[in-house]
């Protein structure tokens, strides 16, 4: 995605950008019901962005009965295949015509480098879209071997109104990971993104319907979690309810949908990723800088983020040394609308605040800081906190156990293989694990042996739309990405013929 401004033609630009800060509703930008707004703040200054509208129960009441009635009316399902693909298409084409814009917000709103959005998210964000859009017409069913008197056909259909509730890390992508596979399988849709970034997902909303999206099949509610996001995960007439975000809330909307229409809840939560490090690999300083990266990349606020350096012994104290001068380098603090910055923000105040604690509660602990720690100097009115190390981590230290959803790491020392697969296993998360190592048949051992939904080998964080992303344990409950995603989105129905 070009990225051939300035720092200065960033900043001018951000001064005359605007802002849609209203819920998306029937195809129209409206108001809360209540009239409320809350601040937007952006993490890089303090300052207030936006007053966006507050939806609240009766605002998830109008959306849901928006999109009911898109989906009764068979406006979206009703297209043929290639209608809809052809919108899907449409849609991501908007979305990389307004990817300056789209970046701005992103970038304002939540303190990613305007650098990583248009080189990471925006390319990802338009390869789903559109990766979706041309599964739609590659869904078949079956028909199944019976008696030449009988016809049995199995269809899949898509599922009704789905709720998408959204976290703030990657606040398109991570919306656009529920909502294409969603809209591609025939779905209607109402989103309630982070309440602390909600900018760039309240655009993408009006995008569809500009993209020749019906209106009422992508309604998009702002607000706070327990209110807007609980009514939605309560709503009798939300079928499916799909979830990104942190493990806490995901057992909250289990026990909704429960106490509501038993609907469908599929979770994407926390995770404590394991990197595992033999001393046979291959190349330290390619292992060490995919580590760095591992972590640091987004501030740390990744869910697969690689927070557990597991280190045979053998290795770790060049590991370490190279780990500590490699991050130094590569991570620097600095405007986000600045395209050399890599190191951003976090997303706001409060979570500054509780990272900053969660690494006193480290060194209580025992465990020893070999960088960072605390907030760099000179960006006092920003949410930045150091890249920061820990060596010295035991397996029933905090900073081991619990996700810190900053840029924070912590090594662990090994000594044999086995050893390295039951500290990978010691954890309620199973999102995702790495392994380094040039034996082959040791690689193969360890994928098989470690519980995590993505293990990757030789690397962190490579792939394509053709791999499912999700956890084991307490990372989560399915899968996004891939065609299982969509097909998430459907159900079956078997059609039984008598021919006699
Ligand atoms: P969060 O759980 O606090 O919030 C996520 C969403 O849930 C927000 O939209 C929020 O408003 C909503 N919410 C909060 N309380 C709610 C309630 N009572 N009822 C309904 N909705 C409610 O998470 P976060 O801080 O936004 O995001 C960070 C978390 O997301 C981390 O734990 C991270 O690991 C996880 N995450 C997981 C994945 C994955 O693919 N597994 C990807 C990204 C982030």
């Amino acid at each position: 995605m070009t990225n051939n401004l300035t720092h200065q033609q960033w900043v001018a630009k951000a001064k005359v950008l605007s802002i849609d800060s209203g819920l998306f509703i029937d195809g129209r930008h409206v108001p809360a019901v209540s009239g409320e707004t809350f601040d937007c703040i952006n993490p890089a200054d303090g300052s207030v962005l936006a007053h966006v509208a507050k939806g609240q129960a009766a605002d998830i009441d109008l959306a849901v009965a928006s999109a009911q009635a898109a989906w009764k009316d068979r406006r979206w399902r009703g297209l043929a295949p290639r209608a809809r693909m052809d919108v899907l298409l449409r849609f991501a084409d908007l979305v990389q015509q307004h990817s300056h814009e789209l970046a701005l917000l992103e970038t304002l709103d939540m303190g990613k480098p305007i650098g990583d959005v248009l080189n990471i998210d925006l390319p990802e964000v338009l390869k789903t879209i559109r990766y979706f859009a041309e599964c739609i017409d590659k869904i078949e069913g079956a028909v199944t071997h019976t008696a030449s008197d009988a016809l049995h056909m199995i269809l899949h259909e898509p599922l009704g109104v789905v709720g998408a509730i959204t976290p703030w890390n990657y606040p398109m992508l991570m919306a656009v990971w529920k909502i294409a596979p969603i809209l591609a399988a025939g779905n209607c849709v109402v989103l309630k993104p982070a309440e602390q970034a909600p900018l760039s997902c309240t655009r993408l909303a009006s995008l569809f319907v500009e993209a020749g999206g019906a209106p009422g099949v992508f309604n998009l509610v702002n607000g706070l979690g327990p209110e807007a996001g609980k009514a939605l995960a309560l709503h009798p007439d939300v079928i499916k309810l799909s979830f990104t975000g942190s493990t806490a809330v995901g057992k909250l909307l289990l026990g909704y949908a429960g106490q509501s229409n038993m609907k469908r809840v599929a979770l994407e939560t926390g995770g404590k990723s394991p990197q595992i490090f033999l001393s046979d690999l291959y190349d330290l300083d390619a292992a060490v800088d995919r580590a760095v990266g591992g972590i640091f990349d987004n501030a740390g606020q990744v869910c697969n983020a690689g927070s557990r350096l597991l280190v045979q012994r053998d290795l770790h104290d060049e590991f370490v040394k190279r780990f500590v001068e490699r991050a130094a380098v590569a991570y620097r603090p600095g405007d986000p609308l600045d395209p050399a910055t890599t190191l951003g923000p976090l997303v706001g105040h409060a979570h500054q605040r509780g990272v900053l604690t969660r690494i006193a509660r480290g060194q209580a602990e025992g465990a020893q800081l070999a960088m960072g720690g605390t907030s760099p100097a000179g960006f006092a009115a920003g949410a930045y906190v150091q890249p920061t190390l820990f060596t010295g981590a035991t397996s029933h230290m905090s900073i081991t156990r619990e996700e810190v959803f900053g840029p924070v790491a912590a090594v662990t020392v090994f000594d044999t293989e086995e050893e390295a697969i039951a500290l990978a296993n010691d954890s309620d998360y199973g999102l995702a694990a790495s392994v380094w190592t040039r034996d082959l048949k040791k690689a193969h051992r360890f994928v098989h042996a470690l519980e995590a939904g993505v293990v990757w080998v030789n690397c962190f964080g490579d792939g394509d739309m053709t791999q499912p992303f999700g956890g084991y344990k307490q990372s989560g409950n399915s899968r996004d990405k891939h065609m299982m995603s969509l097909m998430s989105y459907t159900q079956s129905k078997s059609a039984w013929f008598s021919l006699g």
